[in-house]
């Protein structure tokens, strides 16, 4: 089975997310699965920087062909674009950059819509991926072309309309991260795209009078997965749909949740470099020596037996942390000390800096971006504070599950299929690892918050629970299987 992985970013060269996380570890669990992977990525500069230099000799670059496809005239692209072929550093997998230095060698984030051409850079990244699915590379045709989020949402479309001679089009596969974030643009992108007129019809990719990417690829996609089993039920619901329900509700028999996995290689507190005392389910008390140096780090107060919470997070609407900033207060009255990590919407930034600003020594608010701080953060605090409004699988809650740090979350998406709530009764059977709470609100959380509390206070039951929650298993292999069956589904004469 021959897959091309398309992504727009690619731990640990480049990351604003989840979705990093997803791509640099994904790939490798299915060629460890037994597929043939590649991967193709734009060649933003740290892709360029860190893959290039690994280009295979044996392999010339692609040229694509412009004669259909996105209009790049206008977009200071002077050289055809191509696509380099080169091995990731690490995984050694085979990896196509698409190389157009004036649409995708800028500093910052990738997203970062500074020269107003997103639209046609991102639709490049689709015809790309669209190309590679018809045989571009005669050496190597994908059986499945599988997609990531609005940023290739382009790809499954353009694969559906071109008509090139020879083998027979790869399937497509769109995997949804986040239905919130949808690529829209303005009705003027449509006739840079190089797509029929009547797709811009609500039947195609129109919404609301503008062009949609996300409805492209929900529309064309051969299969569409979100990254939980709960998000994938919801999606299809008004509340969650983020105006695409309808579409999807009529494609359901097409759409699944494959719940995602952690890399354990990077996330375990057994080997992680960031650590001066590594430690496992085993030796636990450990931990207290990376709360101690979390602690000092971040300037808290050194109490051993204050309860840490902890944030790592981006500072958004979705993920609820309005909530634990109007917990704040109430949260360092109740003894405990506060740790976030974030960046993200100002007001948001400025109200937990604010915070600490009330409470030095029991919060510490870093706005900023740091992979290191993160994991010193899961290691040291008790608990992992994840209340999002709404979470199509979410990460940090699996983090803080391997290290012991209790993840309290919002019963929504993955967050509802990944941690056990610590009822009595759960408690009782050895299955609780964590803290969950129904209503999105802050009695909600406070009700939560206090059982955490309570929970603390009784070392032997803490103890128990974190073993139980150091023991789950989130594995990458899981979830490649699920992916190999649906590519199966798709293209069952395949090897
Ligand atoms: P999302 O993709 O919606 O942001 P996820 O929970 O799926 O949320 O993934 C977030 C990833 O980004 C995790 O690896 C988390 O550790 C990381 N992360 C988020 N914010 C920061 C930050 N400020 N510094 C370092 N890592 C962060």
């Amino acid at each position: 089975m021959r897959v091309l992985y398309v992504c727009t970013e690619l731990f640990p060269l480049l990351k604003t997310g989840g979705l990093g996380d997803v791509s640099g570890a994904l790939p490798p669990a299915l060629r460890d699965a037994g597929c043939d992977v590649r991967v193709l990525v734009p060649g933003f500069p740290a892709i360029r920087s860190g893959v290039l230099p690994s280009k295979l000799q044996q392999a010339p670059a692609i040229s694509l062909p412009t004669r259909y496809g996105p209009d790049l005239a206008g977009r200071g692209v002077t050289q055809p674009p191509v696509l380099q072929q080169a091995s990731l550093p690490g995984s050694g997998l085979a990896t196509y950059v698409l190389d157009v230095p004036a649409l995708f060698n800028r500093p910052g984030n990738p997203y970062y819509d500074s020269h107003g051409d997103n639209g046609v850079r991102f639709a490049l990244v689709g015809w790309a991926a669209a190309c590679l699915g018809q045989g571009l590379d005669a050496q190597w045709q994908p059986d499945v072309v599988h997609c990531n989020d609005w940023h290739t949402g382009l790809a499954p479309l353009y694969l559906r309309q071109m008509a090139m001679p020879g083998p027979p089009r790869a399937a497509s596969v769109f995997t949804i991260h986040n239905l919130a974030y949808q690529g829209i643009f303005p009705r003027s992108l449509f006739p840079e795209l190089g797509l029929p007129d009547y797709l811009f019809t609500i039947g195609g990719i129109e919404f609301w009078g503008q062009v949609s990417f996300m409805k492209a690829g929900l529309q064309a996609a051969d299969r569409i997965t979100t990254v939980s089993p709960t998000y994938a039920r919801e999606i299809l619901e008004v509340e969650q749909g983020c105006g695409l329900d309808g579409l999807l509700r009529g494609r359901s028999s097409m759409v699944s949740g494959i719940l995602n996995g952690v890399d354990y290689r990077v996330w375990s507190p057994s080997h992680d470099e960031v650590l001066a005392h590594p430690y496992d389910a085993e030796s636990v008390e450990l931990k207290a020596q990376a709360k101690a140096e979390l602690q000092r780090k971040l300037k808290l107060q050194a109490r051993p037996n204050a309860m840490v919470f902890g944030v790592v997070s981006r500072l958004t609407e979705q993920k609820g942390l309005n909530l634990v900033e109007a917990m704040a207060d109430e949260l360092v009255q109740m003894g405990g000390q506060l740790v976030v990590l974030g960046t993200g919407d100002a007001p948001l930034e400025h109200a937990f800096v604010r915070a600490a600003a009330r409470h030095p020594g029991q919060i510490a608010v870093d706005i900023g971006y740091d992979e290191a701080l993160a994991h010193a953060i899961m290691a040291g605090c008790d608990v992992i504070l994840v209340p999002s409004r709404f979470e199509p699988c979410g990460l940090t809650q699996l983090y803080g599950l391997r290290y012991g740090a209790l993840p309290l979350v919002h019963r929504v998406g993955g967050l509802a299929d990944t941690v056990v709530d610590a009822t009595p009764d759960n408690l009782n059977a050895g299955r609780a690892t964590g803290f969950v709470f129904d209503e999105f609100s802050a009695p909600a959380l406070r009700g939560a918050l206090k059982r955490a509390f309570e929970l603390h206070a009784q070392p032997a039951a803490w103890a128990k629970l974190q073993k139980t929650a150091m023991q789950q298993r989130f594995d990458w292999r899981e979830a490649a299987i699920q992916y190999v069956a649906l590519y199966r589904s798709m293209k069952p004469e395949a090897a």
